[in-house]
């Protein structure tokens, strides 16, 4: 192919292999398979994913997951959604934010033009789907010289459990995540005057992330008393196991059959089991779980 061949091929309207419509240069992306997707057919797609890595077939299965996402979202969160918008963090109308979702447990991230938009699927994420959460700030050079860093952008970084290489790093309880790879970066403030509010709600993420993920639940509060949260899970999970192994003999008494209300009780005790293995995390996928299900 000549030099002037490859320009006219760059520049040559091509067909989206969604939706038909011609697409030029700047409004389409290439997917494997030499083939194209349009800006419109990509805003049906996950913000985060590298369309290129994936063919025309995973990208329809990717949109039937988005759309499935949406109506897990308009269908049963958004109805019984009792959040305020001081919850949603940050402020839905800066850059960017995390929304909890602590009843289903998942969350969304919030974009301030994006969710302008209804007919753009909502993408939702499961905590359980969730490797790291880690804070990052940019900074550049000051334009004049021996003036301080200058602030470029702020926010929170997102790793996913598919986007890690290493198996033993995965967390007990973790759930792969079917598309995104990269870790997702959330800019919470990209100019100096929103710094200091987004560092504080910055911070109120994280915090809400470490209860999620129970970081700090070996800390019982000086001259409280009690149990730490640990504490409490470790022993429902020893009291758990324990009725587990006494509804198992008693079962074994009465000839092996069991009815439905000890199978009840021994999911309740095999639950209280995983809770306390898994830092309570557990409780959240159950969520997620429920939730989806709800979607057929
Ligand atoms: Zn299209």
């Amino acid at each position: 192919m000549g030099f002037f061949d490859f320009f006219k091929n760059m520049f040559k309207k091509q067909t989206c292999a969604f939706c038909g419509g011609e697409c030029g240069v700047m409004s389409r992306t290439k997917i494997k398979g030499d083939e194209y997707i349009c800006s419109t057919c990509d805003d049906m797609c996950s913000r985060f994913i590298r369309k290129g890595r994936f063919t025309k077939d995973e990208l329809l299965g990717h949109m039937e997951y988005m759309k499935r996402c949406d109506r897990i979202y308009k269908e049963v969160i958004e109805p019984n959604d009792k959040s305020t918008i001081n919850d949603i963090l940050p402020h839905p109308t800066k850059v960017e934010g995390i929304h909890f979702f602590d009843d289903y447990g998942m969350f969304r991230i919030c974009h301030a033009s994006r969710d302008r938009k209804p007919e753009y699927p909502v993408e939702l994420f499961r905590y359980d789907q969730v490797a790291g959460y880690e804070p990052y700030l940019e900074e550049r050079e000051a334009s004049e010289p021996g003036k301080p860093m200058e602030f470029r952008e702020c926010g929170l970084k997102l790793t996913l459990v598919g986007g890690l290489d290493v198996p033993n790093e995965i967390r007990k309880g973790a759930t792969g995540h079917p598309y995104i790879t990269d870790p997702i970066k959330v800019p919470y403030a990209k100019s100096a005057y929103d710094k200091e509010n987004a560092m504080h709600e910055l911070e109120r993420t994280v915090i809400h992330f470490d209860n999620i993920f129970g970081v700090h639940d070996d800390r019982t509060a000086l001259f409280s008393f009690g149990m730490s949260k640990k504490e409490k899970r470790d022993l429902m999970g020893a009291v758990g196991f324990a009725k587990t192994a006494m509804e198992a003999v008693k079962v074994a008494k009465a000839g092996g059959e069991m009815s439905e209300e000890q199978i009840a009780q021994v999911q309740k005790n095999m639950d209280a089991i995983n809770d306390a293995q898994t830092g309570g995390l557990s409780v959240y996928t159950r969520r997620a779980d429920e939730a989806e299900a709800k979607i057929k």
